[in-house]
């Protein structure tokens, strides 16, 4: 090492002394460049490096750098000068020394003078080169200087506000007091982004004043100035954001390690004697401490390793110091690691005891089972949940864990909402975690005497949107049992129990509307079976004795009680008619409604219902008709009765709203399918009411069926009839009156009887 050193300085010390000799050489100092006068005229002009009072020599074939004093007497004696000008300026000169064998002519002499032109030339050429270099790698050291020096205090500048200017006299840069400079030739604005922070002024020699092209460099250079600034105000941002963060991480490091060993009830420490390892107590005798070497993590301390009784040599320390960076390191490592798995453990619970409480549909059950798996996996001392009561006025002791829970739970513990000291009062009022990490030193804190070893205790809140159902509360035997990171994992947990608790609740509710309506509908219904029977009986005897008295069985009647009697006969069939329709909707709902299923010719039955019919149509003096392309040979398996319930009742409607014109019916048969269609030329139905024809009760216009009478149930019974075989029935209309209405029968030939179920409807 040391010899190594020698050689470099020596090596020093002698390009010192070569540089000095070189500086010596005197401005003689000449160009030898032939010797031979065959040597052509561009000997190697790149071989020229600096600009003063050097020479070179070509000679025995190579050229040399070359000093004045080298020169032989001999050579110095014979040699032809010519020197060399460029522009008009003698900046040196070529000696040559002839061959001794051969003669100077006055060819060659000439052709010197031509060599030598061209080599100063060459030589001012190069001059100008490395001047300019070295100009342009001045400037580039200036900019650096600017950038990395001068500006730094600008930045400040901009950080504060200040008001703060620099000037450059071509000497130094240095701070400028002023606002701005009295006189300038030129004023530049320098903008970041559209924001004007600040002016660049120039003021011009006087002998030189500045031209065009100075301002635009001006100008130029203001924008780069700007931009530096701003790059530069970018940097700096950078490095304090990465300075915070790393301010951070060692708060965080810091933090972590107070908590882990506040936690860990672990020995301060372990002690090593040479003999073996042991922890460190209160009463472990120390004896003359004197080295110590503290253990960080981060910049923070976490500890020190300490030697007794030591003679530490600067070798030692240095180890100790090595020591103590790689067991910080590892210790570091190591709490992470435990911290990662501890965390990774408490997640696996959280998701353990979530996943159980949502599989849980009973409310109190899942609170029971929150309870016991929180206590359990957590390793705590309590665990209890307590629910908000509707009017949130008191906290319910809901579910607690093991025996003492549930002997708390039954005698119904509960906790006023605006209790002052109650921790699981505030964190449900204040919608927050609240822990207590020593409860003996909390004010008016009463331990429940069933519980009298709790030492921490942490109130979490259970909260669903903007609700709060209740309060998790967990309990340590132990001081200082919670950290930040507690809070984190049960506010997890808590929120996770308070969803699934929401969902079971609602599950609850709503397993109980749909069991009450299931038994008002079945009530409905056999209400409805009942009293429409109960309706028919009376009924269908007064129909009977009207039409006993209008025969005049019983007597001459006068015209007047004849109409009356019509009046009462026509009343009480449309009320028979009515009470039909809700009996039938009611069998249709309950499940009571059995199709008999028959073959027969489906032509057969649309005659039936024409001729049925055809009074009314001929009242009216419409035209009922079947169509001659009518398929009449199609015979189709279904219930013969509904099927002509339900024409009837298609056809009826038709001449209801048909004033004038016909009504048709038309079968067509479609491979396993029939086509039935109804058409009328009537007022026909609106396209955006096709649908809603076909729901109870909906009639579109009130008055016409005020006018023409009806239930409103005739066609939602007749498309569950059809339904009921497999098909489907729907109406098609334009809505313009006089082009009246379509409704279509869509039905298999082969009845696909739907298994009849009662229809819930909450309504
Ligand atoms: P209603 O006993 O009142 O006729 P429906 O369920 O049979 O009950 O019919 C419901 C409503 O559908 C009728 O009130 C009427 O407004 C409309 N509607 C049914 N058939 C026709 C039709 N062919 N032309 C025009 N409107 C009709």
């Amino acid at each position: 090492m040391a010899a190594e050193e020698l050689s470099a300085r020596i090596r020093e010390l002698q390009s010192k002394l070569e540089e000095s000799e070189a500086r010596a050489a005197t401005a003689e100092s000449k160009l030898a460049l032939l010797k031979n006068r065959a040597s052509k005229p561009q000997a190697s002009p790149a071989m020229l490096y600096d600009r003063e009072q050097v020479g070179f020599t070509y000679r025995n074939e190579s050229i040399q750098p070359l000093r004045a004093v080298e020169l032989s007497a001999e050579e110095s004696n014979e040699v032809v000068e010519t020197p060399l000008i460029a522009g008009g300026e003698v900046i040196g000169d070529i000696k040559i020394t002839p061959s001794n064998q051969q003669p100077w002519t006055a060819e060659e002499a000439r052709l010197t003078n031509n060599v030598a032109q061209r080599v100063a030339l060459q030589i001012q050429n190069l001059r100008l080169l490395a001047a300019t270099e070295r100009a342009r790698t001045e400037a580039q050291a200036a900019t650096r200087q600017f950038t990395h020096e001068s500006w730094e205090g600008f930045l400040d500048g901009i950080r504060n506000s200040e008001r703060i200017g620099y000037k450059y006299d071509q000497a130094a840069v240095e701070p400028y007091a002023e606002s701005k400079p009295a006189e300038h030739d030129i004023q530049e604005t320098v903008n970041v982004l559209d924001e004007h922070i600040g002016n660049l002024y120039v003021k011009a020699d006087p002998s030189q004043p500045l031209n065009e092209d100075d301002r635009r460099m001006v100008s130029a250079i203001a924008q780069r100035v700007a931009q530096q600034v701003e790059n530069l105000r970018l940097l700096a941002d950078a490095s304090r954001a990465r300075a915070d963060a790393e301010e951070a991480t060692r708060r965080l490091s810091r933090e972590s390690w107070q908590a882990y060993t506040q936690r860990s009830n672990s020995a301060l420490g372990y002690i090593y004697d040479t003999v073996q390892v042991k922890p460190l107590t209160d009463n472990t005798p120390l004896g003359n401490v004197n080295f110590i070497q503290p253990l960080t993590v981060r910049g923070e301390a976490i500890g020190r390793i300490a030697m007794a009784d030591a003679q530490v040599t600067p070798e030692g320390e240095e180890l100790t110091a090595q020591i103590a960076a790689r067991v910080s390191e590892q210790l570091e490592r190591l709490r992470l690691t435990e911290e990662i798995e501890k965390r990774a453990a408490e997640l696996a619970t959280v998701a353990a005891v979530s996943s159980t409480a949502s599989t849980t549909l009973n409310p109190d059950e899942l609170l029971q089972q929150v309870v016991d798996l929180t206590k359990e996996r957590f390793n705590l001392y309590h665990a209890h949940i307590y629910l908000a009561d509707e009017s949130w006025n008191t906290l319910l002791l809901a579910a607690g864990a093991g025996d003492v829970g549930h002997q708390m739970a039954t005698s119904g513990h509960a906790i006023q909402m605006d209790h002052k000291s109650s921790i699981v009062a505030r964190a449900a009022r204040e919608r927050a975690s609240i822990v207590s990490n020593d409860v003996r030193t909390e004010k008016d804190y009463l331990p429940h005497p069933l519980l009298p070893d709790t030492r921490s205790e942490m109130a979490v809140p259970m909260i669903v949107g903007d609700k709060v159902l209740g309060v998790l509360d967990v309990q340590a035997d132990v001081t200082n049992r919670f950290t930040d990171e507690d809070v984190n994992v049960k506010t997890t947990l808590a929120t996770q129990v308070a969803i699934a608790l929401q969902n079971a609740r609602l599950y609850a509710e709503q397993s109980a509307t749909l069991a009450q309506l299931r038994e008002l509908d079945r009530l409905k219904s056999s209400f409805l079976a009942n009293m429409s029977h109960e309706l028919r009986t009376p009924l269908n005897s007064i129909l009977g004795f009207s039409d006993v008295i209008l025969e005049e069985l019983d007597g001459p009647l006068t015209p007047n009680m004849t109409n009356d009697l019509k009046l009462i006969q026509k009343n009480g069939q449309h009320l028979l008619h009515l009470i039909n329709d809700v009996l039938d909707m009611a069998k249709i709902e309950s499940g009571k409604l059995n199709l008999i299923i028959e073959k027969f010719n489906l032509h057969d039955i649309i005659e039936e219902v024409t001729s049925i019919t055809s009074p009314l149509a001929s009242e009216k003096d419409l035209a009922l008709f079947i169509e001659p392309d009518s398929d009449r040979e199609v015979f189709i398996s279904a219930d013969r009765t509904r099927l002509r319930q339900v024409l009837i009742n298609l056809v009826n409607n038709a001449m209801k709203f048909t004033e004038t014109g016909k009504i048709s019916i038309r079968a067509v048969c479609e491979k396993a399918n029939v086509l039935i269609a109804v058409k009328d030329t009537g007022i026909g139905i609106p396209p955006t009411h096709l649908e809603d024809v076909f729901q109870e009760f909906t009639q579109v216009d009130s008055t016409t069926t005020r006018k023409v009478g009806g239930t409103g149930l005739g066609l939602p019974i007749s498309r569950r009839l059809i339904q009921m075989h497999g098909g489907r029935l729907w109406a098609e209309s334009a809505g313009v009156d006089g082009e009246g209405a379509t409704f279509y029968i869509f039905m298999p030939i082969e009845a696909n009887v739907e298994e009849s179920e009662p229809v819930t409807k909450a309504k």
